[in-house]
């Protein structure tokens, strides 16, 4: 029985995915390309807090979880995490109990994210250190997903963005990177397309890390667009992001997409993409982390 809603809670939740996932073209005057079309996968608008990448993230590894009767995801992640909070929904959703180590120590006031991930039922224990190996399970009722969902469930999950789009009608597939699992599943599920990733972070082994998870050759990674490194920003992000919502009406988050959306303007205005480029950019979600930010700062 346990089994059963668990899997109902996934289906409903891929149903919801069919529902709210579209695709947004960006016009021209935005970009000042007529030669170039840029579309955008809104896979944000899944759900505020289960958003974007990590619901399909999750999908195989709680799939899995149910199969070999686990009935605690574990997993881990820092203050903000999008990856934490979606967990302790997407668990809850399959009546799964979850634990959520936190990186560092218990704050005084709980950020946003741990409050709400605490109220969806997730356990918190907070290390200095992650002590657990991914791949190791502690107790044979606890399930580990890695943090961030990497490895090849979360790759072959991440894949499935796909279905709500025709792959074949891009040239250019991209998408932010942390730790490259969303971008070795997209490189896999559309083999005919360049697939570039926008690392949001300095981390020499990331190229290494995606390698193992997808071999494909389809992959290129562009560094220059840290804006300062992880959950960093510039006063040029900040308006790069006030001005695309502007224009576009799409939210981006500071983290990850709109590093991703300002990379990809950068890119066109250098003539990176050859005319007649068909691009798709994924928005993977992640709003909820734009609450750590001052109020004001962002125009949505
Ligand atoms: C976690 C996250 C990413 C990074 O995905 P990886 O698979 O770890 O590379 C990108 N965008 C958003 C919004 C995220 O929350």
């Amino acid at each position: 029985m346990h089994s059963k809603r668990s899997f109902d809670a996934l289906a409903w939740l891929d149903t919801m995915a069919s529902e709210k996932i579209r695709i947004e073209t960006i016009l021209n005057s935005f970009y000042d390309r007529t030669d170039i079309n840029w579309d955008i996968l809104r896979t944000d608008l899944l759900h505020p807090v289960c958003s974007g990448n990590k619901f399909f993230k999750l999908k195989y590894y709680l799939l899995d979880a149910v199969q070999k009767n686990h009935t605690t995801i574990l997993t881990s992640g820092g203050a903000w995490s999008n990856h934490i909070v979606a967990t302790a929904f997407a668990a809850r959703s399959c009546q799964l109990r979850a634990k959520g180590i936190i990186r560092g120590e218990k704050p005084l006031k709980l950020s946003q994210t741990l409050q709400e991930a605490q109220s969806l039922g997730m356990e918190l224990e907070y290390v200095s250190r992650v002590h657990f190996k991914d791949g190791e399970n502690p107790s044979p009722e606890e399930y580990i997903i890695p943090a961030g969902g990497y490895g090849q469930l979360g790759a072959r999950g991440a894949g499935d963005m796909l279905n709500h789009v025709e792959a074949a009608n891009y040239t250019h597939i991209l998408c932010a990177v942390g730790t490259g699992t969303m971008l070795a599943g997209l490189a896999q599920a559309a083999p005919n397309c360049r697939v570039i990733g926008i690392p949001v972070l300095r981390y020499e082994a990331i190229g290494e890390e995606i390698r193992q998870l997808a071999p494909q050759t389809n992959i290129t990674l562009l560094h220059e667009f840290y804006e300062g490194g992880y959950a960093k920003k510039t006063p040029q992000l900040v308006k790069f992001m006030n001005d695309f919502y502007v224009s576009t009406g799409i939210p981006t988050d500071f983290v990850y997409t709109g590093k991703l959306m300002f990379a990809i303007l950068q890119l066109i205005h250098k003539q990176y993409f050859p005319p007649g480029s068909r691009i798709l950019a994924i928005h993977s979600g992640g709003l909820q982390g734009n609450k750590s930010l001052k109020k004001g700062l962002l125009v949505f």
